[in-house]
């Protein structure tokens, strides 16, 4: 799988570099040490040209800095871990907490009304899940690789604690737009299609937005800042500017 990814880069025009390896890990999507070793993650063996593009204009130190930043956004967008998963995720879950129940009934009860009102019904249901570990994504969709179908949809508890109702709505809304994506047999990911169906169940079609704080002066995370410079795939809070 390497050798073929190695030989499309090529073909696409990435020029000097010595070796490609590829991971599982979501720290760093792409990188290119100083011998020339390119690293980038597994999952883009399963992107399409457009976004290997991408990676090859990002790459291309002599090309105009907002260039290579288009370029770092279109590859960002693709979601790898969607086709390399990290490697066996501990399956330890989380402990529930006090309110789990109570919270997880509202969002599947939300679910069931989103899926009437913007999608006909026709998403199937989904079990929710809450984590704590989500410290950066606000929401994520998982999938079954071997069949490409939906298998959950993951909420962080920061963004609940941190953020008004309407704002978690909002994102398990966005969720559910790549649940429709995956279940009509599309690519999930942040592009055309997704952001006019975004805009058509009124909700903002960024991959990244900003986020109103809770009015009760709980301190707020700076969503702005929150995101690390190269991402994994999820939905992020950010600014317009980035998505
Ligand atoms: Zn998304």
């Amino acid at each position: 799988m390497n050798e073929l990814l190695a030989h499309r880069l090529k073909v696409l025009g990435l020029r000097d570099v010595d070796r490609i390896l590829t991971h599982t890990n979501r720290t760093v999507m792409v990188s290119l040490t100083a011998r020339r070793v390119l690293r980038l993650h597994e999952g883009y063996a399963s992107a399409p040209d457009r976004v290997l593009r991408a990676i090859v204009r990002f790459l291309n130190p002599r090309l105009p800095r907002a260039v290579r930043r288009g370029a770092e956004r279109e590859f960002l967008g693709f979601p790898v871990e969607a086709y390399a998963p990290p490697p066996a995720r501990p399956p330890r879950r989380e402990r529930p907490r006090p309110g789990d129940i109570v919270l997880l009934q509202r969002l599947t009860e939300l679910h069931q009304r989103l899926n009437q009102q913007h999608f006909g019904g026709g998403l199937g249901a989904l079990p929710i899940r809450l984590s704590g570990r989500m410290r950066t994504r606000l929401g994520e969709l998982t999938m079954d690789l071997r069949t490409g179908q939906p298998t959950e949809i993951a909420i962080s508890r920061r963004h609940i604690l941190r953020h008004p109702w309407v704002e978690v709505e909002h994102t398990l809304l966005h969720e559910m737009v790549h649940q429709w994506q995956a279940e009509t047999g599309l690519a999930v990911d942040h592009g055309r299609g997704f952001r006019r169906k975004a805009r058509e169940v009124g909700i903002e079609p960024q991959a990244r937005r900003h986020l109103a704080r809770k009015a009760d002066g709980a301190p707020a995370a700076d969503v702005s800042r929150a995101t690390p410079p190269a991402s994994p795939p999820g939905y992020f809070p950010g600014s317009r500017e980035e998505a």
